[in-house]
């Protein structure tokens, strides 16, 4: 049980809870059941201690809660998570022959303020205690989350969303400590933000939890996909020399189901509602109906975001009603890139933002990071937010070596990459100066159709005689991060170098 048996029964709960939520078939649901009863036999209070070797069954627990309405299951979920930080279990568990940190079991969860080891067992651990305190209200975890979040998205945490930088312990090493070429950065670990972060914006509504949550989940976990759907990376690295490739398949083979199960997921994160008010997440193609200050109300979205930044909302409840829409306005068109201070825009100044009710500009106020529109509602009503979609340089703390020098580009939710397929094979040898005009364009023939990035820089080649190294100008391009390596093995970069010392030639 110390290892990875404990993550397989939540999952298999998870799978079960989904399937009986989209079909109504027990079959699996039962076997859950059986699952989470047997070990509940063994493990609880005046039973056996235990710590799970990879958290999940926590959070899959309260899922089968919230399904049987059954408290015992609720209760062996907080049990869990009560458990680790206490060596209660000496002798028995995987933390007994690895190091206590890598499977975030030094201190009892609601003492946790730093994030440590595994960067996948610590998002499934989080997002459990979340979901335990937004049943329980317990604030002791949440206090703890709080702390342990600002670790991760203010010291330790990817312009992609990615987090666990390092491989040997597939998480987390020293704060700032964030290399390109070799960032573990596990798909999984991306799809476990979008987890927490979801469950943070849950129990706060906050709009600073869905930015980190739409960063990680169109960067740093889309990125674990290839374009045709049937190959994965396992690490998601900022920079490469070709070495890197997205394969069939693993034999730790969580990657590929995680972030399978996230895409068709995606609904699951658009909306947010309660009983006199309706809130829009992310900005996608879709539709909803909800009862909203009593009436039924049918939502639809209609976008071509992220590359383009319309975004209209018809609404159509069956009788006039009241209630408020809340229209996420994203932290990027705030030009803030991230809570804290990790990442900064270069300010472009362009942050009005226009929001039409049927045509005509309409006041709204802000809060929580939400435009939010109070009024009567009636059928056939329409919204229309526009999104600024210039593109941003984003820089990094200086405590950030690998970004020191560079920039990196962001339009929109997307963070850019220079790949070699673009640029005649190479990615690592051009200087994006300062002063550089950045142009954007839809492509619909590149990459299943992308907004691609164009301008001119310094590219330092080797010459003719192949001895010595020339500057010459070029037209660069750049692409969505999550679209690169679908054109076999080629080099990336996402922190482009602004000076000359930072190129790096092959020859
Ligand atoms: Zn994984």
């Amino acid at each position: 049980m110390s290892m990875h048996e404990d993550y397989n029964g939540g999952h298999l709960i998870e799978a079960a809870v989904a399937y009986y939520n989209a079909t109504g078939k027990r079959q699996l649901l039962d076997v859950a059941i059986r699952f989470a009863d047997h070990f509940g036999s063994l493990f609880g209070p005046g039973k056996r201690h235990w710590v799970t070797g990879h958290q999940e069954l926590e959070l899959a627990l309260v899922k089968l809660y919230k399904v049987t309405k059954e408290e015992r299951y609720l209760k062996l979920a907080d049990w869990l998570l009560e458990e680790r930080g206490h060596k209660h279990a000496a002798g028995y568990t995987w933390t007994d022959w690895r190091d206590t940190a890598y499977a975030q079991d030094v201190l009892p969860v609601k003492q946790q303020t730093q994030i440590t080891g595994h960067a996948v067992r610590a998002m499934y651990l989080y997002t459990g205690a979340a979901d335990v305190a937004a049943i329980t209200g317990d604030s002791g975890y949440f206090k703890a989350m709080t702390a342990v979040w600002e670790d991760v998205v203010h010291r330790n945490m990817y312009l992609t969303g990615g987090i666990g930088s390092s491989g040997s312990n597939e998480g987390f090493s020293t704060d700032y400590d964030l290399p390109n070429e070799r960032a573990y950065c596990e798909t999984c670990a991306s799809v476990g933000m979008v987890l927490w972060n979801q469950r943070m914006n849950q129990l706060t509504g906050d709009a600073q939890y869905i930015d980190v949550l739409e960063r990680s989940l169109y960067n740093g976990a889309l990125d674990g996909l290839s374009l045709s759907g049937d190959r994965f990376f396992y690490g998601n690295p900022l920079a490469s020399n070709g070495q890197h490739y997205r394969r069939e398949w693993f034999g730790t083979a969580c990657c590929p189901a995680n972030i399978a199960r996230l895409v068709a997921s995606l609904g699951d994160y658009v909306y947010g509602h309660a009983a006199d008010g309706l809130w829009v997440h992310l900005f996608v193609g879709s539709s909803t109906t909800q009862t909203l200050g009593g009436q039924k109300t049918a939502i639809r979205m209609q976008t071509a975001y992220p590359w383009q930044g319309g975004i209209q909302l018809l609404i159509d409840p069956e009788n006039k009603t009241r209630f408020g829409l809340h229209v996420r306005i994203p932290g990027w068109v705030r030009e803030q890139a991230v809570p804290g201070d990790l990442y900064t825009f270069v300010k472009t100044g362009n942050v009005a933002l226009e929001i039409k009710v049927n045509g005509k500009p309409i006041a709204y106020r802000i809060d929580k990071g939400y435009a939010v529109i109070e009024r009567e509602w009636k059928k056939g009503d329409v919204v229309q937010v526009d999104l600024p979609m210039e593109v941003k340089r984003v820089t990094a703390r200086e405590e950030v070596k690998a970004a020191q020098n560079r920039v990196a580009l962001q339009r929109g939710p997307l963070v850019y990459c220079v790949e070699g397929a673009d640029n005649n094979g190479q990615a690592w040898n051009l200087i994006l100066p300062d002063d550089a005009p950045i142009t954007a364009g839809f492509r619909p023939d590149l990459l299943g159709g992308v907004t691609a990035l164009s301008f001119t820089a310094p590219t330092v080649e080797v010459a003719p005689d192949g001895l010595s190294v020339q500057t010459r100008t070029k037209t660069i391009t750049a692409i969505p991060y999550f679209s690169w390596c679908n054109r076999g093995q080629n080099a990336m970069q996402v922190w482009l170098p602004r000076k000359i010392q930072e190129v790096k030639v092959n020859y």
